[in-house]
């Protein structure tokens, strides 16, 4: 990809991107004193679409209108309300519209899925995941873990990078799954990881945790909406994800979650929204699991945190993920080589160099260290971008291809470039 020369270069890239349009679809946050502000978190919370505000009107209204009618009556109706985002949310994992579900938030979904999968049995009772996962799914397997009797200690895997190493490499994961062999029960692995933006090969992921005979989850939080999932393709047996980062649902917005259709017949944590809906209302005392995903639903739906992502995967389908991952590999290269040209050897981008191993986000590390990368990001902080801090000495950057534009990624360059001849 040829290197940005000028600020005209850039917009002539934007007025030449398809997906233009859909910037002005969103709230695009003003920040105080700042000309040109740029907004580059949207790996930590996406920016508010236009139509979430109707959405969430629509059902303030039909409930001050209606009240207990609107559970049929409303324009769009609770009672079925979280099914109506399983056609989107299908578009963007490639799986059937009846195996994803969008309820509860994300380490909900995973201690859920983890009562379902996770059954330890004779010495199959060790589960992997990445060292430095996300805490809240650490915590919620070695809570898991220890609610059945064993000690996360030596229950709970690690894999760490090998010496001095951010990343993990597929051999190393592969290697590291064999040799726990039939001591595993379950991997959980994210497509995307939180913190270094590496994106994982999940089929290979997966077949290697079935050849050695354990279940293959996925935490997608920070995959879904950056790149196009394929779970069926990998052979997933269950995933989980929320929706306020790339979905753009909206702070604490419900999550989501997916069910391989051949665990139909997993035992679960049942509540009477997981009940087959045509019986639902009979109450009787006996659970008879809906098909699918649904029939994982504890609760009825949280109305006023799933109207926003309603709104939201309707821009998505409009624009289709694969025109959105496209124009996403084409800003975060772009990205790249402004910061190696301009920022060269001050800045380490830690994220793999193969579009194919990351999503959009690239993590910055400073060759000053943690004290100058907090003075960077301060600095940056106070030009007008918003991206994100993480301990001790990591800076996120991620242009969201719905509104992020080539203008935003060479304003960001200069503005980072300028922090660091401040001598931050
Ligand atoms: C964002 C994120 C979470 C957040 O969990 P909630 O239950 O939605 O608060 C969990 N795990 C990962 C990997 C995440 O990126």
């Amino acid at each position: 990809m040829k290197l940005l020369q000028s600020a005209e270069d850039a917009l002539q890239l934007d007025a030449a991107d398809p997906l233009q349009r859909f910037r002005s679809e969103f709230c695009l946050p003003a920040t105080t004193g700042v000309k040109e502000p740029i907004y580059l978190a949207g790996h930590s919370l996406g920016l508010a679409p236009r139509a979430a505000r109707r959405f969430i009107l629509q059902d303030l209204d039909d409930w001050e209108r209606m009240g207990v009618a609107g559970h049929h009556a409303a324009l769009q109706p609770w009672i079925d309300y979280a099914e109506q985002a399983q056609h989107g949310l299908s578009l963007l994992t490639g799986a059937a519209a009846e195996d994803v579900l969008a309820m509860n938030a994300l380490t909900t979904n995973l201690h859920l899925l983890l009562s379902s999968f996770y059954r330890p049995q004779g010495q199959r009772t060790r589960v992997m995941i990445e060292s430095g996962a996300f805490s809240s799914d650490r915590h919620a397997i070695a809570s898991q873990i220890a609610a059945q009797g064993f000690d996360p200690v030596d229950t709970l895997v690690e894999l760490e990078p090998l010496p001095g190493a951010d990343l993990i490499g597929a051999e190393q994961i592969d290697e590291a799954i064999a040799l726990e062999g039939d001591r595993l029960a379950l991997v959980l692995w994210p497509g995307v990881q939180y913190r270094t933006g590496q994106a994982f090969d999940c089929a290979r992921i997966a077949s290697a945790a079935h050849t050695a005979g354990a279940i293959a989850g996925f935490d997608h939080a920070h995959a879904i909406g950056n790149l196009p999932l394929n779970l069926m393709a990998d052979d997933a047996d269950f995933a989980v994800w929320c929706s306020y980062k790339y979905l753009n649902a909206g702070p604490g917005a419900v999550g989501g979650l997916f069910v391989h259709p051949r665990h139909a017949q997993r035992p679960r944590l049942a509540g009477w929204w997981g009940h087959e809906s045509t019986t639902r209302f009979q109450m009787g005392p006996h659970f008879l699991a809906a098909a699918g995903a649904a029939g994982w639903a504890v609760s009825n739906p949280p109305i006023f945190s799933t109207a926003p992502l309603l709104a939201s995967l309707q821009l998505f389908a409009e624009a289709s993920i694969e025109a959105l991952r496209q124009k996403s590999v084409a800003l975060t290269a772009q990205l790249e080589q402004q910061i190696e040209a301009h920022s060269a050897n001050r800045v380490m981008i830690i994220t793999p160099a193969d579009p194919a191993q990351r999503g959009g986000m690239l993590t910055l590390r400073f060759r000053g260290g943690s004290a100058q990368a907090r003075r960077i990001y301060d600095a940056l902080s106070a030009s007008g971008v918003t991206c994100d801090w993480r301990e001790p000495d990591l800076v996120r950057v991620t242009p969201a291809p719905l509104y992020n534009s080539f203008s935003d990624v060479w304003r960001f360059a200069r503005r980072l470039t300028a922090a660091l001849d401040a001598g931050g």
